[in-house]
């Protein structure tokens, strides 16, 4: 699907238009460039005729948001596809293009009641873009007017409209407090500015804010002083956001929402960009003025985009779960979300196992959040704690409400599919669907003592020389039917984690006998089991069948104790197509 091309205009519906002249004028610099019959104002900010639209009425509110399509035939496949989605669209009048300054313009509302415009052949300015005060430019021209945080009714509906209907690609996400205000906001991209809108939860006002970009960082700072200067009420101070990089201030317009004003924000390459979750809406500044003065608590620095050396995992997100404890996860696609939670090998983590999986899952139209358990990955590893299913269980539901995942669908594998029983067992309102792989907890522990890998494995990680590459490749080769597919980079990987690994978490799991329990989970249940699977018994596919209410499970040939690894591709199509149509 070819995207949107940029965001052409903005048009607000003001109170006091002749207040919104001097603020657009002297503060943001603008350049006025037309006083039209119905009183309305439009301003510029680059070679566009009409960028920003301020229109005399009640609302003070946003009053029209204008998408621009490459092209007439880009603008009616748009078109075509906002009805399909079912919204009512309709061609607004000449007299109305003529005033937008536009060849044609289609106008409807958003799934969160925004109204919204789609044109192609905007106007052109004939004379050059002259601001009565910035000194350097601003960046729009290719990257349109800037960026607005649009309020929605319902996040997961906007979020897919916004990606599916008019094909906006998602740079990232942030899920944090601030000053003891939930933030929840999917950052959305369309060209190579970081974003052109953003998604947040219902408010007041359709617009949280919007925001137009300098080049230059003294730009900035005299529109602070300007600001300052006029009596605007500045809301949050200068910051740095760490998802767009974009160093700036926010304050009140005359119309009671805000506007940010900043430079530097960041240039998204579709190509090599991964969208991740950020759990600071800022890396520095950005507080309200009231706490100057009274002190601002302890910041928490925001890790840098990256990868973990020697492997190819990029670095996720580290949210805090309490009690000085950390959990790593990676994040990725919109949708309802399907929590996927990795199996208990030494050196395990989320990426290792399910690398092959969560991304075609997330491209499928879910929210693919994939943690690193307490003790694994790059999760924090405390050495006085014991690891038992309970204390898991604890960490998961803290890790869950701390980012936010009301309800989800859960994927387990081996020790992962235990957590993830226990889990639905324990919180029954907070999980809608589970996916077993091998899941541990079906026998009493003798029958896993007798297990060929579970043997090698304690042997291992019992070693008094500590667990070596050639221990843990002997491991990690029993979890395969095909040993071929166990590559070095997995090795690697793994090794790199294990050498972390406390020798507590290895000897203090525990996984209570949990078949018994089956019966109480009232969800579906999609159990896949490999026939050669050498360190859950196989028996342990009859247990599901028997045990749980509403299920069904698949025994796979040629197969060991890794489903989604050895066959990644039936794995995940029959995971789509449970949790989008269930058993
Ligand atoms: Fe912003």
């Amino acid at each position: 699907m070819t995207s949107l091309k940029q965001l052409g205009y903005v048009a607000f519906d003001v109170k006091s238009v002749a207040a919104w002249e001097s603020f657009a004028s002297g503060v943001l610099g603008m350049q006025l460039s037309s006083r039209h019959s119905n009183g309305a104002l439009s301003f510029r900010i680059d070679e566009y005729a009409q960028r920003m639209f301020v229109e005399p009425g009640e609302l003070d509110d946003l009053a029209a948001v204008g998408w621009e399509t490459e092209n007439e035939s880009e603008l009616l496949r748009t078109v075509e596809r906002v009805k399909n989605a079912g919204r009512d669209i309709e061609e607004a009048s000449r007299e109305i293009a003529d005033y937008r300054g536009v060849k044609r313009v289609f106008r409807f509302r958003d799934p969160g009641g925004v109204p919204t415009e789609l044109f192609y052949g905007p106007t052109l300015a004939s004379a050059p873009f002259a601001s009565p005060v910035i000194t350097s430019r601003f960046v729009a021209g290719k990257f349109g007017f800037g960026h607005l945080v649009l309020s929605t009714d319902d996040q997961l509906v906007s979020q897919r409209f916004y990606v599916d209907v008019l094909g906006f690609r998602l740079s990232d996400r942030i899920v944090a407090d601030v000053y003891g205000y939930k933030a929840d906001l999917s950052f959305f991209h369309t060209n190579g500015r970081h974003h052109s809108v953003a998604l947040g939860a219902k408010q007041k006002k359709r617009l949280n804010h919007f925001m137009v970009e300098v080049e230059s960082i003294d730009d900035v700072g005299l529109a602070f002083d300007r600001a300052l200067k006029a009596g605007v009420k500045v809301t949050q101070t200068i910051g740095r956001h760490p998802n767009d990089g974009m160093f700036s201030f926010y304050a009140k317009t005359p119309s009671g929402f805000q506007f940010e004003f900043g430079a530097g924000g960041r240039i998204v390459d579709d190509a090599s960009w991964e969208p991740r979750t950020y759990n600071q809406i800022s890396e520095w500044g950005h507080h309200p003025p009231s706490v100057i003065g009274s002190g601002l608590g302890t910041a928490v620095p925001v890790k840098q985009p990256g990868t973990f050396t020697g492997g190819s995992e990029p670095r996720g997100t580290l949210v805090e779960i309490g009690d000085r404890l950390a959990m790593h996860f990676h994040d990725v696609g919109v949708g309802p979300p399907v929590l996927f939670l990795h199996g208990s090998g030494p050196g395990a983590s989320g990426w290792s196992n399910f690398r092959r999986n969560f991304p075609v899952i997330a491209e499928a139209g879910f929210r693919a959040v994939v943690p690193d358990t307490l003790g694994f990955g790059h999760s924090s590893k405390p050495e006085t704690v014991d690891y038992s299913l309970e204390f898991l269980t604890a960490c998961l539901k803290r890790f869950v409400d701390a980012t936010k995942i009301d309800k989800c669908a859960i994927v387990g594998n081996s020790h992962g599919g235990a957590l993830a029983i226990q889990f639905a067992l324990s919180h029954p309102e907070r999980v809608s669907k589970l996916i077993l792989m091998a899941p541990g907890g079906l026998e009493e522990r003798e029958a896993y003592m007798k297990m060929e890998g579970i043997r090698a494995m304690i042997k291992a990680v019992r070693d008094p020389g500590g667990i070596t590459k050639e221990s843990l490749r002997r491991v990690l080769k029993l979890q395969l039917f095909d040993e071929s597919l166990l590559t070095d980079d997995i090795v690697n990987e793994r090794y790199e984690v294990a050498v972390t690994q406390p020798s507590r978490v290895m000897a203090s799991l525990t996984v209570p006998f949990l078949a018994p329990e089956l019966h109480r989970l009232e969800v579906p249940v999609l159990g896949l089991w490999g026939q050669d699977d050498k360190f859950c018994p196989v028996s342990g596919a009859g247990a599901l069948t028997t045990g749980c209410k509403n299920s069904r499970v698949t025994l796979l040939s040629q197969c060991g104790h890794w489903v989604m690894v050895e066959h990644a591709d039936y794995f995940n199509r029959a995971c789509i197509d449970f949790l989008k149509f269930g058993i």
